[in-house]
């Protein structure tokens, strides 16, 4: 049997970020990276905007602020990103600060769809170069933490310590892992949402602050904006039983493409389920279905100037108008998202929007789009035995599908934290 050191699920930031670090201090630990894909799925991958301020990505419960800024200082060091630029910052602030809002001024970087694969590729190769094994293409299975022995779709290997990073994508696999070792956990919030697309023209704010980020009253907040080439995407959930629904999503490619004149964001209300307590990811497949159900099987999307006056949209009403813009997810179906969302979370989001089309004049526009649903899923968050994130002797859990981050730089963070956890263990 194959045997390592240290073996590390998942190639997004969070399994990198344990990987350098690791190999940082200890460059002869023998390492083995996988990923059931060939480059990482995750954030990296799409739009690859880098947050470097705190709390943005970094959940309550799993950092203080402190601490979160140091490891922030130690991604920064190792990426190097370059740091956007802002203007008239002051202005919009001012403005939402009359209304009852909060506009965070974040460091952020922006590499977009493409720079954000050339970034992926040149880590793993650099990975490499340091002697790590990377196995992409190999699927991790199973989990024996008695034995500490894994199994993926190619073999049986043996590990001291086991770093499993698979994000949200590997929500159902790090749950079975933790079932199977006997980590107890929570799952009890999510964000549910939707992604407005709408002219620059008509949110020129992203010409001053590439991702603004407003915090609204009841838990609600703007996020992953993008402008230049941007588009709004759809994500894939498979049920077991073959049905799938969608939640959309944005990204936006760097300046190698030319601007569509668009901006995408999402609007983003936290629901956090108390008694009798339910899954927020059994809450979110529900909302989710029901939204399927409603658009055959595709996302909604509904004109501002409909949902104003209570109709759904239709498809002929998407083109051929004076101030229209072809959507740029064309196959969501244009409907009526009030039938779909619940009502605490629609009145909160409509609320939010009004509040910012009064920072942001414009935004209100009749030709804006609004597509639902737009989920994220907060983690499995498991109960976790010391603070690097060890849920058992020798199996770490880290990245979005352990909740230890929400974002890109807080996912490397705390891979780093991880690792510096196995490195206390081996002095
Ligand atoms: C479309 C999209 C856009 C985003 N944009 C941004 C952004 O601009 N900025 C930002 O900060 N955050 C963004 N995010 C969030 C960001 O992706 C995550 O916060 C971050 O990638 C989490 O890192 P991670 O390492 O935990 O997981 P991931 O990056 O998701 O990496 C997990 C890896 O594990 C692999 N994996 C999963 N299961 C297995 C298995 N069983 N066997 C082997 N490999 C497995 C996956 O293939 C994947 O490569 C975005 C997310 C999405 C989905």
């Amino acid at each position: 049997m194959d045997k390592h050191d240290v073996i590390i699920i998942g190639t997004g930031p969070a399994g990198l970020g344990a990987a350098f670090g690791l190999l940082a201090r200890k460059p002869g630990l023998s390492i083995l990276v996988i990923d059931k894909n060939e480059y990482s799925s995750g954030g990296l991958r799409n739009d690859c905007k880098m947050n470097f301020s705190w709390p943005i990505g970094f959940p309550e419960g799993a950092w203080a602020r402190e601490q979160a800024e140091a490891y922030l200082g130690r991604v920064e060091a190792f990426l190097e990103p370059r740091i956007l630029e802002k203007r008239n910052l002051s202005v919009y602030a001012k403005r939402a600060e009359k209304i009852g809002v909060s506009l965070l001024e974040i460091r952020q970087s922006h590499l977009g769809t493409d720079g954000g694969l050339e970034l992926i590729k040149s880590l793993v190769a650099r990975l490499a170069g340091l002697g790590a094994e990377v196995a992409l293409g190999e699927k991790a299975l199973t989990v024996d933490s008695e034995r500490r022995v894994l199994v993926t779709d190619r073999r049986e290997i043996e590990y001291r310590d086991l770093i499993v990073a698979p994000g949200r994508g590997g929500f159902s696999f790090l749950k079975d892992v933790m079932t199977a070792a006997g980590v107890s956990f929570t799952d009890n919030a999510v964000d549910v949402g939707i992604r407005i697309e709408t002219r620059i023209e008509h949110y020129p704010i992203v010409r001053d602050y590439y991702d603004p980020k407003f915090l609204f009253p009841k838990k609600t907040r703007t996020f992953c904006t993008n402008s230049g080439a941007a588009h709004v995407v759809q994500e894939k959930y498979e049920e077991k039983d073959g049905s799938a629904w969608y939640s959309v999503n944005g990204h936006a490619w760097s300046d190698s493409r030319p601007s569509n004149g668009l901006a995408n964001f999402a609007m983003l209300k936290t629901v956090t389920l108390t008694e009798p307590l339910a899954s927020g990811a059994d809450y979110a497949r529900m909302l989710g279905i029901q939204a399927a159900l409603l658009g055959g099987g595709r996302p909604i999307m509904q004109r501002v100037g409909d949902f104003r006056l209570g109709k759904r949209s239709f498809r002929d009403q998407f083109s051929g108008d004076l101030y229209d813009f072809e959507p740029t997810l064309a196959s969501a179906t244009p409907g009526d998202i009030s039938l779909c969302a619940p009502s605490k979370v629609m009145r909160a989001l409509w609320n939010a929007m009004k509040l910012l089309d009064t920072i942001v004049p414009g935004l209100l526009h009749p030709s804006t789009v609004m597509y639902y649903p737009e989920i994220k899923l907060y983690a499995n968050r498991p109960i976790f035995e010391d603070g690097h994130f060890r849920a058992k002797p020798g199996l770490y859990l880290v990245g979005d599908g352990a909740g230890t981050s929400r974002g890109i730089t807080a996912a490397w963070a705390s891979g780093l934290r991880a690792a510096d956890g196995i490195l206390a263990s081996l002095d």
